[in-house]
């Protein structure tokens, strides 16, 4: 349940300028860049990486995407977490998924059995294209390329990944490409 419904469990009011008289607090809103929805504020000045840097993160009542303003990031901070990737918590699992699909059998099995995206990655290609000659992935922002290397190793044609940022790391060179 988004914030926006919660509110209105509560409070049985429709319009957002009736919760805000309503609820007596402030409630911030912005539109969503994805679905032009309201989205409302859920945290206020929440630390980022780099050292006195403070984003707000909004939530979106359309389509539940979370996004932050401002809507921007340092390209270094990347750098700087892809140098060290095993050690930054929360992409050091993905360092350790870098090194695992290329040890197992079926890389893609294993990583929709570490995390659900990977599992709606799955299900969306079955669904949608079940046969998988027929289409061409690419994965844009590929990290460190597990994803797009498991899903070759599935059978699926990919294509190079794009980079969206400068000097990240690449460790895992595919073929086919
Ligand atoms: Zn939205």
């Amino acid at each position: 349940m988004n914030v926006l419904s919660l509110y209105r469990k509560l409070y049985g009011e429709k319009t957002i300028e009736g919760l805000k008289t309503m609820c007596k607090i402030p409630i911030t809103v912005k539109k969503c860049g994805l679905c032009r929805g309201n989205a409302l504020l859920r945290y206020e000045k929440m630390k980022g990486y780099i050292e006195g840097s403070f984003f707000d993160v909004y939530e979106c009542s359309s389509c539940n995407a979370t996004f932050v303003d401002p809507l921007k990031s340092d390209e270094k901070i990347y750098d700087y977490i892809y140098k060290q990737v095993q050690i930054v918590p929360g992409y050091d699992r993905y360092y350790r998924y870098s090194e695992v699909v290329k040890k197992v059998n079926d890389p893609l099995s294993f990583l929709c059995n570490s995390e659900s995206v990977y599992w709606a990655v799955r299900e969306t290609l079955l669904k949608y294209s079940p046969r998988k000659d027929s289409i061409s992935i690419l994965e844009i922002g590929s990290g460190l390329g597990y994803l797009t290397y498991s899903l070759n190793k599935a059978g699926y044609k990919t294509t190079r990944q794009l980079k969206v940022l400068r000097n990240s790391l690449i460790l895992l060179n595919l073929r086919n490409q």
